[in-house]
């Protein structure tokens, strides 16, 4: 039985110029009033479609206001009123992680899940009466998994994860950052995001070989008739995971083939932990066979929410990729 507390929805992006200069053919459609994503194998004409069903199902003309305001909407305002929660984007380089997690400032239908969260995140805290609240963010990434602050004071040094008695996992030196306003957030995603492209020449467009994971706390101090202090805190952590691409069958060798090796233990390691939170019936969660899912212990099961956001390119040439990324999906759901 699915577990509420995991949600897995697929987007298909538009063909981009260099698919329609190739005349690719979409092998992708969807069915949004099921949720269902029908992928046509184009070797093999004859063969009906293959079918998959999740929680949403998004196509090309589908905007990221849409996606938030119908499956990140609750999950955040989840966080809001003190649960964890944890937003990923998986899917192949080029797929639209980026641009559904962060995505472009205009059109404002275009603005990413992360910019929408500060904001939702502000206006809940600001909303709520006779309390007062601190939101703090950190923006970390996952490299050949070492861990680096990529708002630290020295974004190349790497950071141990330590385990505490109390507060579970944590990085130990990750700097935490108070913010008052979306305006001060957004110049904190932008800055880690420049520290991480600029840090590792191998991240440019063809090639994003790190997980990111911003992160949002929130502390809020209630109080109440009897003038008694309540504390209330959530985290919402928003993931941008490594390309999901197979490299090591496309012959990468060397650092590049180290690297597709990490990326792919770490992304396996993911899809077996949320699978196993999913069946419930799972008494070991393998929350310690990488950093990630390590890290993200806190924010995966319990009382926390999950969100999937699988991202596909609909032509025929990525079929092989898409197929994979719908069934690591479908495993997740
Ligand atoms: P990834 O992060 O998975 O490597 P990007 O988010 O950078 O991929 O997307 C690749 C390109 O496709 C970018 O130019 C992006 O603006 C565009 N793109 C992705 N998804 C969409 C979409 N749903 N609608 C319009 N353009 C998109």
């Amino acid at each position: 039985m699915a577990s509420e507390s995991v949600k897995v929805v697929v987007r298909c992006r538009p063909m981009n110029q260099r698919e329609r200069e190739l005349r690719c053919q979409p092998v992708v459609t969807v069915d949004c009033a099921r949720g269902q994503c029908f992928i046509q194998n184009p070797g093999a004409a004859d063969e009906p479609p293959k079918q998959f069903t999740f929680d949403g199902a998004y196509y090309m003309d589908h905007f990221t206001e849409q996606i938030y305001n119908e499956i990140a909407y609750p999950l955040v305002e989840g966080v809001t009123e003190g649960y964890n929660g944890t937003i990923f984007a998986y899917g192949q380089t080029g797929s639209g992680k980026s641009f559904t997690m962060q995505g472009l400032p205009e059109p404002s239908s275009h603005r990413g899940i992360i910019p929408r969260a500060f904001e939702h995140v502000f206006e809940s805290v600001q909303c709520a009466e006779n309390t007062k609240f601190l939101v703090r963010a950190s923006y970390l990434e996952i490299y050949n998994e070492d861990v680096r602050d990529l708002l630290g004071a020295d974004t190349k040094q790497k950071l141990e994860l330590k385990e505490h008695p109390e507060k579970g996992v944590y990085v130990k030196g990750l700097s935490m950052h108070t913010v008052h306003s979306v305006a001060q957030c957004e110049r904190i995603m932008e800055m880690g995001w420049k520290n991480r492209s600029v840090g590792y020449t191998l991240m440019n467009k063809d090639s994003s070989r790190s997980h990111s994971i911003f992160t949002i706390s929130i502390e809020i101090y209630a109080v109440d008739e009897r003038g008694k202090d309540h504390l209330r805190a959530g985290k919402l952590n928003l993931v941008d995971l490594a390309g999901s691409e197979r490299q090591s069958k496309t012959g990468a060798t060397g650092e590049r083939l180290k690297e597709a090796t990490k990326i792919n233990l770490s992304l396996s390691a993911l899809g077996n932990v949320i699978s196993a939170l999913v069946d419930g019936r799972c008494k070991h969660i393998p929350y310690r066979d990488s950093k990630l899912t390590r890290l993200l212990q806190d924010s995966l099961g319990g009382n926390t929410k999950t969100l999937m956001v699988a991202c596909l390119s609909p032509a025929d040439n990525n079929y092989d990729e898409t197929l994979s990324t719908l069934r690591y999906a479908n495993r997740a759901k």
